[in-house]
């Protein structure tokens, strides 16, 4: 049975493969007490990673296999309790879980319950790398805290406001629909949280704003969010589509597929493995890494140049291509690792766009910096703005929304 209690704590789990990434918050000041990884399970050399914050110790380390998400999880509950911040504390009001794909049935996070995670279940056939270690996360943290609500925040919700003419593929609409192929959209929790940030930056709502949200991590994609409401996201049924990311290809014919099949003789997997773990800025030049690629540009490196060349190319087509489908556009947001700390990326995908009121100040943007800030000059219609993400933050003040009493009473 889950009650809603009155604690003020949320545990915020992002549950990989062979990893879990977790952050404790305190909900009264947004307050991180306690953030930590757990690396490589299930393997001899798994590895715990703990900084506990609200005690401003040491981080601490542990090395040694660690077998599975269970022992993963009460390592880490472990690790908590160590400064007084263990699981079974009455401040915790609920664990908050990211999960990758929540199809169209989940526009909004929601209390976990058998049937939410029957549905998350059935939607493992459209994100097999994601949703089955989210599914265990969950369990495994049910399996500690039953009494405790848990909460799905899914990456794909914030994108189901695209409109049809947005989130369909030109394909049979039969087959699609058996299928349940369409565009899904992901990072959603970050296009969420960048968008509002982004608002808030130009001192005005999210309903009174255009933003173009550029999310240029390791994996990467743009967004056109209009008044606050997503109308179009760059990856689809999958992660892979849109934007060159670290490793994965982004757009491309789906003829190369089919191609590959025949002419090389791979099967469906080598082509998924090629176009998701060894295609992007890897595939073209060796490195994933922006700070290598940049240093190597500096080099005078022609293949790292010319991977960062098409990565500019395809971020500079989306960013036309919102334009257009947002008509009136009042900012362009750059977050995650790249988006973040790479100028020269910044610099260089809004270069040439003066005539659409777009314009980098060259000392803004080398200023660094953790707080949102404009990187246009003051005449440039359109702000530019480099504008951090917390998706733990955004998962854990959903999670607090829907279980607070506080807050719901
Ligand atoms: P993800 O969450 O997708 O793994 P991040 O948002 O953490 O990725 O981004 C990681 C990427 O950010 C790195 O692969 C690197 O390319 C880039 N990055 C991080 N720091 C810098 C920096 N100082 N300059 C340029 N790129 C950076």
């Amino acid at each position: 049975m889950t009650t809603a209690n009155q604690g003020t704590r949320v545990l915020v789990l992002n549950s990989g493969s062979s990893s879990v990434k977790y952050q404790l918050l305190d909900m009264r000041d947004a307050s991180r007490l306690a953030v930590g990884l757990v690396e490589r399970i299930g393997e001899e050399t798994s590895r715990l990673k703990h900084s506990p914050l609200a005690t401003g110790g040491a981080t601490r380390e542990q090395n040694g296999p660690i077998a599975d998400h269970e022992a993963a999880l009460k390592a880490v509950a472990a690790e908590l309790a160590v400064d007084g911040l263990g699981l079974d504390s009455p401040e915790l009001a609920a664990i908050g879980h990211r999960v990758v794909h929540g199809g169209l049935k989940f526009s909004a996070p929601t209390v976990i319950t058998d049937e939410v995670l029957a549905e998350i279940e059935r939607l493992v056939p459209v994100a097999p790398l994601h949703n089955p270690a989210n599914i265990t996360g969950i369990r495994t943290a049910q399996a500690l805290r039953p009494d405790l609500p848990q909460v799905a925040v899914f990456d794909t919700a914030f994108h189901t406001t695209m409109p049809e003419s947005a989130a369909r593929y030109a394909i049979d609409i039969e087959t699609a629909d058996a299928h349940r192929i369409r565009r899904y959209g992901f990072h959603g929790t970050s296009h969420a949280y960048v968008s509002r940030e982004t608002a808030r930056l130009l001192g005005k709502a999210p309903e009174d704003v255009n933003v173009i949200v550029l999310h240029l991590g390791n994996g990467a994609s743009a967004s056109a969010v209009r008044g606050g409401r997503c109308v179009d996201t760059s990856m689809g049924l999958t992660p892979l589509e849109g934007l060159v990311m670290g490793t994965r290809s982004g757009d491309i014919d789906p003829a190369v597929t089919f191609h590959l099949m025949r002419v090389a003789g791979m099967s469906a997997d080598d082509i998924d493995v090629l176009l998701n773990k060894k295609s992007g800025l890897v595939g073209l030049c060796g490195d994933n890494d922006m700070r290598e690629i940049r240093r190597r540009c500096d080099e005078g490196d022609e293949k790292a140049q010319l991977a960062f060349d098409i990565y500019i190319h395809r971020l500079k087509k989306y960013i036309g291509a919102y334009y257009a489908v947002l008509g009136k556009v009042d900012a362009i947001a750059f977050t995650a690792g790249v988006g973040e700390n790479a100028a020269p990326v910044r610099e260089a995908a809004v270069a040439g766009l003066e005539e659409l009121g777009l314009a980098v100040d060259g000392d803004l943007n080398a200023v660094r910096s953790d707080r949102p800030r404009l990187i246009s000059p003051e005449y440039a219609r359109v702000a530019v703005a480099v504008v951090p993400t917390d998706e733990e933050l955004e998962i854990a003040q959903q999670t607090y929304a829907l279980v607070s009493p506080a807050l719901n009473s």
